[in-house]
């Protein structure tokens, strides 16, 4: 039984989608149950609401930055790091 597994040692949530920098949607490799992240940050069950409020922050997403999320970005903002370059001369 797969859910044995589960019940025992808990789920093993691995990221099935990014769909902001803060939103992902995890799928647990041993049963299959999916969580997400909502509004206020915490894990919720990825019901067929919240995979429809993600297809709306994803697209959203998309528009404004151009591409999906990705963790690199992040790290280096690129126009921050051109300002400072700018003024300090
Ligand atoms: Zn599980």
């Amino acid at each position: 039984m797969k859910n044995l597994h589960c019940k025992i040692f808990g789920h093993h949530y691995q990221v099935s989608r990014e769909v902001t920098l803060h939103v992902k949607e995890y799928t647990c490799k041993n049963c299959g149950k999916e969580l997400t992240t909502n509004s206020n940050g915490y894990l919720v069950e990825l019901t067929p609401k919240y995979r429809e409020i993600n297809d709306v922050l994803a697209s959203m997403f998309i528009k404004r930055h151009g591409h999906l999320p990705t963790t690199t970005e992040t790290t280096t903002p690129p126009l921050i790091v051109g300002n400072l370059i700018s003024f300090s001369h």
